[in-house]
């Protein structure tokens, strides 16, 4: 008999129904009049080891709708706290969504959340509702995160319904069914350090290891090991950030993940120009979150989590701990930006031939993604200049000192072009598309969000017709200025 691989076959549970009674509130999500299914993502299919035709749209649009649940699901708001823009605050968790449990999959446990759920005990003066906007913008964040090969949670479908939501305006309501390996945030531990609950800090520690690294456990000091995987994979991380120019726009520690998962998609922007510091979230004024802020605001993090850990590890160590995190994320970041360049070997001079191109970009308001795609698919080394995409005359200078660069190395320009196209992406999830998209569904048509997820899950791989899908907003455009409400 063929095995069955459709979404009522996974079995589910929820492991933290059965951690502590203040770790979370019980809530059974609000119904949403009139759910209409949007798309279901093959991405997220795949991660739950099913395929997306094998998921029964009758199903997902029930539980999008808040309407039923599966058994073994067991929906939960979970507790915890976080800085925010640097400032503790006490009274955070799932203020409008829901761990409904997890799947037992071939490849582990997955989190199922459903976004837009209602409201919970922690959603303080928001409504619990999510918009069509924001839901789509996280929807596809997903897709093309995933398509970059950068770590981040998914979403398996997304959904319109009836409501009408109040925000700077008023929008339609929307869900969204999340996919993450785990939900467990920085802010997670930060609530029981505040609280003095070293066992319960103990046991949360030891639940992520038994979960996601079993294997650290018979470390001789398995804290110790778990706290310099969060740091590694954090440092690789916001490495993939940098050098894809993603800003998320809002690192506040409860949208860190313990996995180093890009997490909590709001204000977000992949840059169109390069700009250093690019600040898509226009309530911070600061710059706080820009985008060269991220690898210092990600360290910063990091020791905040440190700290929440003091209880369980020596200071010594998590200072060490803490030190490894620089030179880990420069040696990822060298490495995806060589790559990027279609440089084999590692040289002396690597990094300021990385910055000069970056500065480059910047003086001559060059698109970024196009100018690295442009890179990959011409034919540079014979003697193309790019004037179309880099129209800067410092461009010839920096160009003749790359083809010096290339000529030392020993591959054949065909097989580095063609490794060149497989990470410089053609397809990316630029504000000013995403917008379309959701114009679009907000008028019933979800044709442009199912095309625009196939391209952002296969962004390297180029297909005829669909051009106006790789190109840079007008330069008449006016600046991204996206906000936090969402
Ligand atoms: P965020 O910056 O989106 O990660 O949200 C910060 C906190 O505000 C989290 O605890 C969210 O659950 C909560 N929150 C955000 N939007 C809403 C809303 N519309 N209703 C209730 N809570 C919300
Ligand atoms: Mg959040």
């Amino acid at each position: 008999m063929a095995r069955d691989s459709s979404f009522e076959s996974l079995t589910f549970d929820n492991v933290w129904s059965r951690f502590p009674d203040d770790f979370f509130a019980r809530v059974a999500p609000t119904a949403r009049v009139d759910t209409q299914l949007l798309d279901v993502s093959p991405t997220g299919a795949r991660a739950l080891g099913l395929e997306a035709d094998a998921l029964g749209g009758e199903t997902l649009t029930a539980l999008l709708s808040g309407e039923r649940l599966l058994p073994g699901m067991d929906p939960l708001a979970q507790k915890y706290t976080g800085h925010q823009f640097g400032t503790y605050n006490p009274a955070l968790g799932d203020g409008r969504g829901l761990l409904l449990g997890e799947a037992i999959t071939p490849n582990g446990p997955m989190d199922l959340h459903l976004k837009g759920a209602g409201q919970t005990p922690y959603s303080r003066f928001g409504d619990g509702r999510a918009v069509l906007r924001s839901s789509i913008r996280e929807y596809l964040a997903g897709e093309a995160m995933a398509g970059l090969k950068i770590p981040t949670t998914l979403a398996l479908a997304v959904a319109v319904n009836g409501e009408k939501v109040m925000r700077e305006r008023v929008e339609p309501g929307a869900t969204l069914l999340r996919l993450a390996q785990s939900h467990v945030r920085f802010g997670h531990f930060e609530w029981l350090y505040q609280q003095q609950r070293t066992e319960d800090l103990e046991c949360l520690l030891r639940h992520v290891i038994d979960r996601h690294r079993p294997d650290l456990a018979q470390h001789e000091a398995p804290f110790e090991s778990m706290f310099q995987d969060v740091v590694t994979r954090t440092a690789e991380l916001i490495a993939r950030w940098q050098a894809y120019g993603f800003v998320h726009a809002v690192m506040n520690t409860d949208n860190m993940s313990i996995l180093g998962l890009t997490l909590d998609y709001g204000p977000y922007a992949f840059m169109d120009r390069f700009e250093r510091d690019l600040t898509p979230n226009h309530t911070d004024a600061t710059g706080r979150y820009a985008f060269d802020q991220q690898p210092g605001v990600a360290l910063w993090n990091l020791s905040v989590l440190g700290q929440s850990l003091t209880p369980l590890i020596a200071t010594e160590r998590l200072r060490e701990i803490l030190d490894t995190y620089e030179p880990t994320l420069q040696s990822a970041y060298a490495i995806l930006m060589r790559g990027r360049l279609g440089l084999e070997t590692a040289q002396d001079d690597d990094g300021e031939l990385i910055d000069s191109w970056l500065s480059l970009l910047e003086t001559s308001r060059a698109d970024f993604h196009r100018s690295f795609r442009a890179l990959s698919d011409q034919d540079v080394a014979g003697g193309v200049s790019l004037t179309e995409e880099i129209p800067h005359a410092d461009r010839d200078a920096w160009l003749d000192r790359y083809r010096e660069r290339l000529a030392s190395e020993n591959r054949s320009d065909t097989e580095r072009l063609a490794a060149m196209r497989r990470v410089n992406p053609l397809y990316v999830l630029r504000t000013h598309l995403a917008q379309q998209v959701i114009e679009s569904a907000a008028e019933g048509d979800a044709g442009p969000l199912r095309t625009f997820r196939t391209l952002l899950a296969s962004p390297f791989e180029a297909r005829p017709g669909m051009e106006v899908w790789a190109e840079a907003p007008a330069a008449s455009a006016p600046p991204v200025v996206l906000s936090c409400s969402s």
